[in-house]
């Protein structure tokens, strides 16, 4: 018996069994869940212009319509809304899974409550109750989402890839190496996490993510492809997800201090989103498995990416600190040898030329918001 109360998904396949459906024709019908969110709608965008047919499965948790609304009335464009903890029915050949609540609201929470009076939790000071308890209440969800999304979404996609015989490509996390004790990280390295941590739904999430999808590799012959990301920012990024870059990006727009977290030396490796892009297709469409580290390896520190942003948006933009969150990453900087020799790819958008790009998408959307508040 399966989740549809039948043992034989066939029935529900339109007859297509396991035969991968675009068989003999180049143009591909790809599913991309997560597709509605920031990483999602730039992949969703190249697959289009290539010539795909793209179904995007999204549950807008941190996603928006509007990242993908330019292709409403596209006729090779669907969206559906659907959580990816749910199985699902679908024919295609290939299904790239990004599906997760990518930046825990912890950060959110943490953000947008400063100032309660709960700082030694790390949580702050200065909004309602009622946003306080919203944050909080939040957070706890998304905690269980993150694991949850991790776990039996890539199980059902996996399922999905399994039954149709579709190639299957996680997109993994430089999370799964925590705070590594390697450093820059190879793909050799097997990291150090806490798997108690309030980081780990989203590290020990992707860890298993990874092992569920070389289980299905070697169990059950899925075609799979593992990238493993390292930070990313660019356009459509979520304004308030409490990220650095476009946290500071937004702060320093809305001519607030930018927030440095601790000391500010902890460092990471910045890769604009169409590089990603680039990595992820090859990625796709190479005959690698993985997992592969796809980043650049710029490596800065939150002090010095402060003054980049400062010298692209305003030179009088100031920094104030803030305690840091538990198990944050000292330093974090991918080697990307392997990629670079398997699938001929290396980022070409250094962090002072991509940083620009994304600044006039942030103005625009600040601008909106308040708009929207009648400011
Ligand atoms: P994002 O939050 O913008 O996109 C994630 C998308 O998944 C959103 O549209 C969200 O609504 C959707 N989603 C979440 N839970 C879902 C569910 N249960 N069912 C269906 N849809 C769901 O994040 P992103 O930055 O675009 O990240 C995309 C992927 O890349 C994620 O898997 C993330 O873990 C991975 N990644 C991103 C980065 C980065 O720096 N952006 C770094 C490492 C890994
Ligand atoms: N699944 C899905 N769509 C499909 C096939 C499977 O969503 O087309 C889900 C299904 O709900 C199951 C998961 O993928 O929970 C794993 O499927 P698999 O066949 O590997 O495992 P089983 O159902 O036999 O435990
Ligand atoms: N950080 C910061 N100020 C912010 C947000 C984050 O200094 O407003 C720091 C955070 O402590 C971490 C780094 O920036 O050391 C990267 O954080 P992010 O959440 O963007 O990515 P991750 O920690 O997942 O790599």
């Amino acid at each position: 018996q399966n989740h549809f109360g039948n043992g034989n998904y066939n029935r529900y396949s339109n007859g297509v069994g396991r035969v991968p459906v675009g068989i003999g024709s180049k143009r591909k019908r790809i599913v991309v869940t997560g597709g509605a969110g920031f990483v999602g709608s730039h992949l969703v965008d190249k697959l289009i212009a290539r010539g795909d047919d793209v179904i995007v499965i999204d549950n807008f948790f941190t996603g928006r319509k509007e990242n993908v609304v330019h292709l409403f009335g596209n006729p090779r464009f669907e969206l559906i809304r659907h959580d990816v903890v749910e199985p699902i029915l679908l024919e295609v050949d290939q299904i790239y899974h990004l599906a997760c609540p990518a930046s825990p609201a912890l950060y959110v929470c943490y953000i947008s409550c400063n100032g309660f009076g709960l700082a030694k939790w790390g949580f702050m000071v200065d909004c309602a109750q009622v946003q306080m308890f919203y944050c909080f209440w939040n957070w706890l969800r998304s905690l269980t989402c993150d694991y949850k999304t991790n776990v039996m979404g890539t199980l059902n996609m996996l399922g999905l890839a399994k039954r149709i015989g579709a190639r299957f490509l996680l997109t993994s996390t430089s999370e799964v190496y925590g705070d590594p004790l390697e450093h820059p990280q190879k793909e050799t390295y097997w990291g150090h996490v806490n798997p108690i941590g309030v980081r780990s739904c989203y590290d020990e999430g992707k860890r298993t993510a990874e092992t569920l999808a070389m289980d299905y590799h070697r169990g059950a012959g899925v075609e799979v492809r593992i990238a493993r990301i390292f930070n990313t920012y660019g356009p459509r990024m979520c304004l308030d997800d409490g990220r650095v870059v476009s946290n500071f990006v937004a702060q320093a727009i809305r001519k607030q201090p930018m927030t440095v977290y601790g000391d500010g030396k902890q460092t990471r490796s910045f890769q604009y989103v169409s590089d990603l892009v680039d990595g992820l297709v090859a990625l796709m469409e190479g005959e690698h498995v993985g997992p592969f580290n796809l980043g650049n390896p710029g490596e800065f520190t939150m002090l010095e990416l402060a003054e980049v942003v400062k010298e692209t948006i305003d030179p009088s933009a100031t920094i104030e600190f803030k305690p840091n969150t538990a198990d944050d990453p000292h330093k974090r900087k991918p080697d990307i040898t392997k990629a670079k020799e398997l699938l001929n790819w290396e980022p070409k958008i250094s962090l002072r030329e991509g940083l620009p790009r994304m600044v006039n998408d942030f103005r625009n959307r600040i601008l909106n918001e308040d708009e929207g508040k009648g400011n």
